[in-house]
This record gives structure tokens, C-alpha cells and sequence, in this order.
């Protein structure tokens, strides 16, 4: 098996905002593995602030050797090997694991929800995310959006209220919001949260930082709203750090290595009672596909990332009236445009 890797950079519409950061573009590595006359996709995304660059992905690529693995069709040996090539490198880990998946669905003639014997119809509805702006660019974003009809906001900064209150003269949809982290102290996250709950706000992501467990879970415990770990659980392993700290998790491929471990964490947040999320970067329509295969068994989806970019270089899943839409191409379900 041949594994072939370029860097691609992603374009986005808007200047896209967060608590710690605001940037115009993605750096992502594109993966494509061949075998026996068959190409699976793949792809890496990689916001700066997280670690990973197009040259930390291309040196852990090159140091895959897939030709070592007699089967292809055996990811359970070969995706733990990989992962266990480097630590880090979450993200290049993802690309390989979406490009094989993508390979064996392709050899297997079917599309992954149906290898896992998942419904179709079960999709859930994606949120589209409004990076942080100012309030009358976030107005003119919200009306932009009127395709997609849950909105998430990223929230975390100086003007939370300034931003929801703008928002709520264009548009009644229900809200996501994700603090990423950026409410520093519990009394103050606990009156946002209490704040919001009124105004058509159905979760919040990540209020305070990965280090606050304690001030998290005292949150969960007198906040009218769930709140859903993101920055905190990156791993299978982190799962079960949740349970008392948050309501769910939101998980994103490129923080775990992919559709492999992704499924995995799917069934143990389950099993410990929690919710799930599934989220993303701005990525193409490769990793957003990958992720939608998955999107039936989880809560809420937010798998937006290819609407914020101009520069796709794959057509996949389709979002018709907000719904994730899967189609019976196999592997992940895209093809090259
Ligand atoms: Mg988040």
C-alpha cells in the first residue's frame, strides 16, 4: 500500500474568531492511500494553536510505512501501530486512519454508517458556527446563515452579551455557544450561563479552562444548561474524566486520530451516561464526511468545517434543510471535484 501526502491551506470565507485567537486560514495536509487500483482520502487540519504544522505532519508521514502490514483490511492492527509511532500528531494520525477507512469501505462496496450498521435517517442536524466579530458583522453572519437552523457562537471574550444580544435582533434559531475555555472564574460562568438560558441557548461548550475540573463541576451542578467538554477530552483515554464534570463531550477527528478511536469513544461516553457531540475544524469535505459516517449515533453535530472554507477539494456530505445528508458512496463518501 502506497501512502502519498501534500499540504493544502484552507481558505475561509470570514476571519474566523475565538476566545484566544482570530485567523484567515487553515494549514491541512492531504492524504491519499493506494492499493490494488483503489484511493482512499484522507486529511489532516491543523489550527495553529494546537501544535501540529504542515512540516510536523510531513515528517511523521514519512515515517509510515504501511507496505509492513500484510492486510489492509486489518485497521484494528495497523491504526494502533501508527498511533504508537509518535505521541502527538493527532491530526496526521487522523489523515491515515480517514484514507484507510476510506480505502476499505471502497474494497468493501459500502459506505461506513452501513459497515457499522447505523441509520441513515438518524442524522442529526448540524449547527453553523459564527466565528467572534463585531456585532454588526456577527448580525450580517447570522443572516448569511439563514440555511443552517441552529447557530453556534463562539463566546469567551469581554462582549459576550453585546455579541448574543445582536445576535437575538436578526434571529430566534436555537444557540450553541463555545466559551473555549474563556470565562476565567465559576460565579462569573455561572451568571452567563444563567443569563443565556432564557435566550434560546440549548448547550454550552468548554466554559473555563481544562485545569478548572473543580470549577467545572461545580458549574454543572447549578447551571440550567449542559455543558459539554471540548478542550478537556481529547482521547478515549480522557473519557472518563468527564463523569461528573460535564453533561457530554464533543469529539473531533483530528484531536483523536480518527474514525477508529472516535467510534470507540462514542460507546464509552455511552456507557458512562454521557452525551456526545461530534465536531470539527475548518476542514474539507474529506474529514467532515469521515465524521458524518459517525453522525447517527451521537446527540448533536457540528459539522460545519467545509461551509467556512472557499477551497474544497472534495465533494461528500450534503446538508439539506440544516440535516446531515449520507449518501451511498462507499468509504466515507466523496469524491475529487
Ligand atoms: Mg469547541
Amino acid at each position: 500500500m502506497q501512502l502519498r501526502f501534500k499540504p493544502h491551506t484552507l481558505e475561509l470565507h470570514y476571519a474566523f474568531g475565538v476566545a484566544s485567537n482570530t485567523r484567515t486560514s487553515t494549514p491541512a495536509m492531504l492524504v491519499e492511500v493506494e492499493h490494488d487500483g483503489l484511493i482512499g482520502y484522507g486529511e489532516a487540519s491543523m489550527p495553529p494553536y494546537l501544535g501540529e504544522s504542515q512540516a510536523s505532519a510531513a515528517a511523521f508521514l514519512q515515517q509510515v510505512d504501511l507496505g509492513r502490514f500484510p492486510d489492509p483490511l486489518r485497521l484494528d492492527e495497523i491504526l494502533p501501530a501508527l498511533d504508537a509511532l509518535a505521541p502527538g500528531n493527532t491530526a496526521a494520525k487522523a489523515a491515515v486512519d480517514i484514507a484507510l477507512h476510506d480505502w476499505v469501505g471502497k474494497r468493501r462496496g459500502a459506505p461506513w454508517h452501513r459497515l457499522w450498521g447505523l441509520d441513515p435517517a438518524r442524522t442529526p442536524v448540524t449547527s453553523f458556527t459564527l466565528g467572534i466579530d463585531t456585532p454588526p458583522v456577527m448580525q450580517q453572519k447570522a443572516r448569511e446563515a439563514s440555511a443552517y437552523p441552529i447557530l453556534k457562537i463562539k463566546l469567551g471574550r469581554d462582549n459576550d452579551r453585546e455579541l448574543i444580544a445582536a445576535i437575538r435582533e436578526v434571529t430566534d434559531k436555537p444557540l450553541y455557544i463555545d466559551a473555549n475555555q474563556g470565562w476565567k472564574n465559576r460565579e462569573d460562568a455561572l451568571r452567563m450561563c444563567e443569563w443565556l438560558a432564557p435566550r434560546g441557548v440549548v448547550l454550552i461548550e468548554q466554559p473555563m479552562s481544562k485545569e478548572q475540573d473543580v470549577d467545572t463541576a461545580w458549574l454543572r451542578e447549578r447551571s440550567p444548561l449542559p455543558l459539554i467538554a471540548d478542550e478537556s477530552v481529547q482521547r478515549l483515554a480522557d473519557v472518563s474524566r468527564a463523569v461528573g464534570v460535564f453533561d457530554g463531550i464533543n469529539i473531533k477527528l483530528m484531536k483523536c486520530t480518527g474514525l477508529h478511536e472516535a467510534h470507540r469513544m462514542i460507546g464509552r461516553a455511552r456507557e458512562l451516561g454521557l452525551k456526545v457531540m461530534l465536531g470539527c475544524m475548518t476542514e474539507t469535505s474529506c474529514a467532515i464526511s469521515a465524521a458524518a459516517q459517525l453522525s447517527p449515533l451521537v446527540d448533536w453535530a457540528d459539522l460545519d468545517g467545509a461551509l467556512l472554507i472557499k477551497n474544497d477539494p472534495f465533494v461528500g456530505v450534503t446538508i439539506v434543510d440544516g440535516r446531515l445528508t449520507l449518501s451511498d458512496r462507499p468509504g466515507i463518501g466523496v469524491v475529487k471535484r
